[in-house]
């Protein structure tokens, strides 16, 4: 498969301090254009409040900005991410589905802390600054909060030891559903695209069954190209894409610069036979600079 290479940088997924990543979206586009990104994407988890000083910030830089989400969505039984792609943030139907997420999101870090407490913890004390930040909560900021009190070596033991699927401290959330979903980012103007389809770990069938589904509510599009994504996920996730005429996505999934597998801004490079997303939304990439 000859990928398809176009002079542009391109980063669709991203996180600022607004959900669980480290940076201010002022930060993240400074880091973007220093890795000479064209068009770039802020996806928090179930917030767009970092899309207005990211848009400033990218009018300054000269890069393509496009206001977008990351939603949170169960699909029998499991957790799965829907990138929702130039929404308008001020949509009333968008600014209600974040709402009501974000009150889920404080109820099950709640019930996390309850559970960390039935462990012996001071789940109190490690939820409490998790609620007070004006940002999405996340378990990520709660495995963070268990490696700064020392009770784990790092975030992925955290995952390991209490917060992943059927751990100690687990709450099975119940987000909404992906038709949910892409009807609020398709309202929102916006295109919604089926994040990391590789760590669902799911079966080929229910992946497929999944993406055919997607498409007939109204899905746009599903990440091909992600660090961590192995030759095998990146052969699947293309095949899903021209199986069920989804377009082709791609991004870092940036959260913060110490974890240097997922680096912000990514060259935009698609298998053939996909059309990249970027068509989609009438990107068209700036001229490479010739040589002298
Ligand atoms: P939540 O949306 O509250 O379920 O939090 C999930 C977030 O935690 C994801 O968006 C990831 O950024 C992070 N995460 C999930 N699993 C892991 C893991 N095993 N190691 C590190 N981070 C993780
Ligand atoms: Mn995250
Ligand atoms: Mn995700
Ligand atoms: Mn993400």
């Amino acid at each position: 498969m000859k990928p398809e290479a176009v002079d542009a940088r391109v980063d669709l997924h991203t996180h600022s301090d607004h959900s669980d990543g480290t940076l201010t979206p002022t930060q993240l586009v400074e880091l973007a254009a220093q890795r000479a990104v064209q068009l770039l994407a802020l996806t928090d988890h179930d917030t767009t409040t970092g899309c207005a000083s990211a848009a400033e910030a990218c009018r300054t830089h000269g890069i393509q900005f496009l206001p977008s989400c990351e939603l949170s969505s169960t699909w029998r039984g499991r957790e799965l991410h829907i990138v929702g792609l130039r929404v308008a943030p001020d949509t009333p139907q968008l600014v209600e589905h974040l709402r009501s997420v974000r009150a889920l999101r404080v109820a099950r870090v709640q019930a996390i802390g309850e559970r960390l407490t039935r462990c012996g913890l001071d789940g109190a004390g490690l939820i409490g600054p998790v609620l007070a930040s004006p940002g999405t909560p996340t378990r990520l900021h709660v495995a963070r909060a268990l490696v700064a009190a020392g009770v784990v070596a790092d975030v992925e033991d955290a995952f390991k030891g209490y917060l992943g699927r059927g751990q100690r401290a687990a709450v099975p959330p119940a987000w909404p559903t992906p038709e949910a979903c892409i009807e609020v980012i398709t309202r929102a103007g916006g295109l919604a695209v089926l994040a990391h389809p590789h760590r669902y770990k799911l079966s080929a069938g229910a992946l497929r069954e999944l993406c055919s589904q997607f498409r007939e509510h109204g899905g746009a599009g599903i990440e091909v190209s992600l660090p961590g994504m192995g030759p095998a996920d990146a052969a699947q996730a293309a095949s899903l894409a021209r199986r069920c005429a989804l377009a082709g996505s791609l991004g870092s999934d940036f959260h913060e610069p110490g974890l240097p597998w997922r680096p912000l801004g990514r060259w935009l490079k698609l298998p053939d036979g996909i059309t990249p997303i970027t068509q989609l939304l009438g990107f068209t990439p700036a001229e490479a600079p010739q040589p002298a």
